[in-house]
């Protein structure tokens, strides 16, 4: 399967005004802390609350004529994009997701009109009952990152950004299946081939880390994390984020629990911005400095904002946390 820019191009014409051009805005604290100007690419502004609205308007707005219906798995909230984009098109959906899924994100997709399954403790038994659902009932399959559409929407994102500011020297994306690293940075490095584009994701269940470290697709155990959207597996037979991965991203980082804490804290303190654990790897990498000095400003993607609200005022205001098989002890801004 090939894949371009052509395809990023094409995803731009279907998203326009729809889901594009959310801001990109400078953060005067994580510029004065890595030296160099970093700017916040607010996904968190989309109308389901985080970029994967992209993805699935370019893949259902890419289906062909008479489709009854679609079904996907999802962490949360690439269900509530598939969700809103089934409901603008008249189709139907049925999201299935596993009981890792925070509560928040569950209803959020029911409040969009989709049926909800929920199925056992991992993206792979979700991914199971959606394929079983594709081969009963003939609903349409929309993979989370591994198709050429919803790899397409989200990496119009990163041709925005560099539309917005052309002297990017690094972006910071968060990392889980690979789909927006992957049309991130195939867009980016079309526009500035000297680019440098980084997956970050966190340290408990690592899937494209691993899986780019063998060389092939791995499996990894997936617990709970604050970062619960980079949560699953990238499927044994993945087809085209891995290998988009593999040649394109210059490098993988991970950030342990307690670094994504305090990215949080502190996008909230000082950029008075609210967004989830999944969000804020980029900067947690940044204020942790496991990242090379860079030669240029540099640009992360704040990527959702779909958190639950009782755990989060806990966080910022440095109370004890539990999160499935994760507890974290409490610890106040600054201290
Ligand atoms: C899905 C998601 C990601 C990771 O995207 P992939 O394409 O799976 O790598 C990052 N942040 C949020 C908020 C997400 O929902």
């Amino acid at each position: 399967m090939t894949f371009s820019i052509t395809n990023i191009l094409q995803a731009r014409r279907v998203l326009r005004g729809i889901a594009d051009a959310t801001p990109l805005v400078p953060s005067p604290f994580m510029s004065r802390v890595c030296g160099q100007d970093f700017w916040l690419k607010l996904e968190i502004a989309q109308p389901i609350g985080a970029f994967k609205l992209r993805g699935a308007m370019n893949a259902v707005a890419n289906l062909p004529e008479g489709t009854k219906g679609v079904t996907c798995c999802s962490t949360g909230n690439h269900g509530r994009g598939v969700a809103y984009a089934a409901a603008r098109r008249g189709i139907r959906a049925v999201i299935c997701m596993s009981n890792l899924v925070p509560q928040a994100k569950v209803d959020g997709i029911k409040a969009l009109g989709a049926e909800v399954v929920i199925c056992g403790q991992s993206q792979d038994e979700a991914e199971a009952e959606s394929r079983r659902l594709v081969a009963e009932q003939g609903l349409v399959e929309i993979s989370p990152f591994d198709d050429p559409y919803v790899i397409a929407g989200q990496g119009t994102i990163g041709y925005e950004m560099l539309e917005a500011c052309p002297e990017l020297d690094t972006l910071l994306v968060p990392l889980s299946g690979g789909g927006l690293a992957a049309g991130v940075a195939v867009a980016a490095k079309a526009l500035d081939p000297r680019i440098k584009v980084i997956g970050i994701t966190m340290e408990r269940g690592a899937a494209m880390h691993a899986s780019l470290a063998a060389g092939h697709p791995v499996e990894v155990e997936e617990v709970s994390s604050l970062a619960d959207s980079l949560g699953g597996g990238i499927g044994q037979g993945n087809r085209l984020s891995f290998p988009l991965c593999r040649d394109y991203l210059d490098d993988t980082v991970l950030v342990s629990e307690e670094e994504i804490r305090s990215a949080m804290q502190t996008l909230f303190f000082e950029d008075r911005l609210i967004a989830e654990g999944a969000s804020v790897v980029g900067l947690a990498a940044t204020l942790a400095g496991k990242l090379p000095k860079p030669a240029g400003p540099v640009g992360t993607i704040l990527t959702g904002r779909n958190l639950d609200m009782p755990t989060f005022a806990k966080l910022v205001s440095g109370q004890d946390v539990e999160i499935g098989s994760l507890s974290l002890k409490g610890r106040s801004y600054g201290a």
